[in-house]
């Protein structure tokens, strides 16, 4: 039985979140694989040198440094501190090259970003052996995760990473040693390409995948899935049991429990995956499967997604115009924007976008010059997701939810029905949206 277990940023943000981290590791049976984050406000940081390049770089090592030294200090004995000392200060050498390199360079931003992972794994590692048991920590290079991709936005190779897996971590697994890898990126012509913000999540699921684990756990500072945002409703409670679908859907739209990317390289090998509170470990979290148990509520969860804008392109006859329409998708993609709905008519193309997105797009669409008639904003929108097993093979469930939102007094902006089989997503204005989840989590949401 191989578990590979993702600790994020919260986790492994001070040395008593570690020590919780390293308990719930060695409490785990079989062979374990774990991944982790960088510890909690890093990647922040080394964002901010990227941005602002600071004058002086010497207090910056010293910064950065000195918050991953207090932890090791708090934690460890004075064999453990030698130890972790040579290592260590092989990794900030590294450290000071890195943020020092040439910020010209394409990849430069993910080469800064991706140092905290180093760190928080070579922590957890030592105080893993420290407690007696073996452990190595590993990097994205040391472990073999491929990335193929563009700055920032790098995908798992999924094949080269199953290569580089099976010849650099099984052994350690039959030898008994726990590896800890670095999460968040992977490494494209030998160099770190990032996964995107929350990453390493996906990079655990990566991880799985590669070496076939039984089960991903992702432990994280929340219960699990739940059935509303707890902020918005009072009675929102966690979720035990969810589809893939479900959950990724759910990712996507709104709950920030999970990076919407981690479900398919679990999925495509059948690989459950649980999300788990590190803080709370004698809690059961979310089981995310493919096995279906069927609810009696119409809906498993209802979750939103604020501060977004809808933009509507007019255009005479716009629907006997594929070329235009590929034309603004294409002119919008330039700016890796995203669409989160997209709806047509005879003459318009209504798109969903975030609000701070509104002004890029729009810049976009004026270099389609006359081709586009007119473009109108209508900002702060937020969508409403509303996800439940097979909800399109259930008959009237459109109509109960719309009767419902017709209830709270609100009017539908947009729709999007269909794409998914699990989902329904409409879109209302932001000031009501709270009013829409009320109503619909009290009709709809049931065990
Ligand atoms: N440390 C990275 C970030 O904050 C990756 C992660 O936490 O998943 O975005
Ligand atoms: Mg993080």
């Amino acid at each position: 039985m191989i578990t590979v277990m993702k600790f994020g940023g919260t986790s492994v943000g001070s040395a008593e979140a570690i020590e919780r981290v390293a308990n719930i590791i060695i409490n785990t049976k079989g062979e374990k694989v774990v991944v982790a984050s960088a510890m909690s406000g890093i990647t922040n940081f080394l964002v901010g040198i990227v941005e602002n390049p600071p004058s002086d770089m010497d207090s910056i090592v010293e910064q950065f440094a000195n918050k991953h030294l207090m932890a090791a200090e708090e934690m460890f004995d004075d064999n453990t501190m030698a130890e972790f000392r040579k290592d260590f200060d092989l990794r900030l050498k590294s450290f000071r090259k890195a943020i020092m390199s040439d910020p010209n360079d394409a990849y430069y931003q993910d080469l800064v970003t991706s140092q905290g992972e180093r760190f928080s794994t070579l922590i957890l590692s030592h105080y893993l052996r420290m407690l007696g048991h073996d452990s190595v920590a590993l990097t994205a290079e040391t472990a073999g995760i491929a990335a193929v991709g563009l700055p920032l936005s790098g995908s798992a190779d999924l094949q080269a990473t199953a290569n580089g897996m099976t010849m650099k971590v099984r052994p350690l697994l039959s030898r008994g040693i726990i590896p800890i890898i670095t999460g968040f990126y992977g490494i494209k012509d030998g160099a770190p390409l990032t996964f995107g913000r929350g990453g390493s999540d996906y990079s655990a699921a990566v991880v799985a995948n590669a070496i076939d684990a039984d089960m991903l756990e992702i432990w994280t500072d929340v219960d699990g899935f739940m059935t509303s945002d707890p902020r918005i409703i009072k009675d929102a409670i966690k979720i035990d049991e969810m589809t893939f679908g479900e959950a990724a859907e759910l990712a996507y739209f709104g709950a920030k429990v999970l990076h919407p990317r981690t479900i398919e390289p679990v999925r495509i090998k059948h690989i459950p995956l649980k999300v788990r509170n590190s803080f709370r470990p004698e809690e059961p979290g979310t089981l995310i499967h493919n096995l279906r148990k069927k609810g009696n509520g119409l809906l498993k969860s209802v979750a939103t997604k604020n501060d977004l804008a809808i933009i509507t392109v007019s255009s005479a006859e716009i629907a006997y115009r594929p070329e235009l329409v590929a034309s603004i998708i294409g002119k919008i993609a330039e700016n890796s924007i995203i669409i989160y709905s997209i709806s047509t008519s005879l003459s318009t193309i209504a798109m969903l976008v975030s609000n701070s997105d509104v002004m890029s797009v729009i810049k976009k669409l004026n270099e389609l010059g006359s081709d586009i008639e007119r473009i109108d904003v209508k900002n702060n929108v937020s969508l409403v997701c509303c996800v439940g097993d097979d909800l399109l093979s259930k008959c009237g469930v459109t109509g109960d939810i719309f009767t419902a939102v017709k209830e709270a007094g609100v009017n539908v902006e947009m729709i999007s029905e269909g794409a998914s089989e699990v989902s329904l997503n409409f879109v209302v204005p932001m000031g009501m949206v709270m009013d829409v989840v009320a109503v619909l989590h009290s009709k709809y949401i049931g065990e």
